[in-house]
């Protein structure tokens, strides 16, 4: 049965799709099978993968409403993962959900017959806490939460960690935080060094002692349709994303390890 995860962060470019995209590579590169599933209308880590958003035939918005099955719209991505795509056409199921029966919980139940067929779901999560965020907080075991070393960050932390408290009172009792992952960092900038020791002692073991440098590798990456971590795995960047890929392994199959 597979482990589900969500990638959230309600800030927009804080590297939750860089980090979705790549923990997928990492953990395929590491024999699991793994489903990504791209829950933002942006469709940034669709294209991540080398999937056209414009030229997918069904999302992962059809999923939601129950049109699509998901054989019919899961695309197997050169990178050695499945991908439930996504694209524009996902920003009105956020309205159309509204009106629909169980309306939190149609990813959960979306997923549950294939969950079988899979180690980890990664859902890379919109930039919001909205209907669809809800959906994948419904669906997932835990939140692995990307962010970088700033002031506000933590401020954007407190809402999100509250989110999570609630759906986990009210609808999901499994749910739990899994990892708070330092992202795009600049060991120079000593206010990121500040906030990075603020979260430790705050979250303890909770942030993943790996630590994801800033580094144009993993920004260029995405221009060519591939995961940094295939794009150039010499990186210092994908060398991290391997890391964090083996942490998080440790702690989910301690027995077993890699
Ligand atoms: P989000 O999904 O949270 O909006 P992204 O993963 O798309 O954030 O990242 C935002 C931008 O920052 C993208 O252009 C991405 O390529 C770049 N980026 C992400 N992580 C890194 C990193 N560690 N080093 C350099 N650039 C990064
Ligand atoms: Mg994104």
């Amino acid at each position: 049965m597979a482990q589900v995860f969500c990638i959230a962060n309600q800030k927009g470019g804080v590297g939750k799709t860089t980090t979705a995209v790549n923990l997928s590579a990492a953990l395929a590169l590491r024999g699991r099978r793994v489903l990504l599933i791209d829950l933002d209308p942006q469709g940034n880590g669709t294209m991540g993968c080398g999937i056209d958003k414009r030229e997918v035939d069904g999302s992962v918005y059809e999923l939601l409403l129950g049109t699509k099955h998901f054989s019919e719209v899961v695309r197997r991505a050169e990178t050695g993962f499945d991908v439930l795509p996504a694209n524009r056409e996902l920003s009105g199921a956020e309205v159309e959900l509204v009106g629909l029966k169980e309306r939190d919980v149609r990813l959960k139940n979306a997923l549950a017959p294939v969950l079988d067929q899979y180690d980890y779901v990664l859902i890379d999560c919109p930039p919001s806490l909205s209907m669809l965020t809800l959906n994948a907080l419904c669906a997932a075991d835990g939140v692995i939460i990307p962010m970088q070393c700033e002031y506000f960050a933590l401020e954007g932390l407190t809402d999100l960690v509250g989110s999570v408290r609630r759906v986990h009172s009210d609808k999901n009792a499994g749910l739990r935080i899994i990892s708070i992952l330092r992202v795009m960092f600049d060991p120079r900038i000593t206010l990121q060094q500040q906030v990075s020791e603020q979260l430790k002692k705050h979250f303890g073991d909770k942030v993943f002692n790996t630590i994801i440098p800033r580094n144009v590798r993993l920004a260029e990456a995405p221009s060519y349709g591939q995961p940094g971590v295939i794009y150039d795995r010499s990186s210092k960047g994908a060398k991290a994303y391997t890391a964090f890929a083996d942490e998080l392994l440790e702690r989910m199959e301690p027995k077993t390890g890699r």
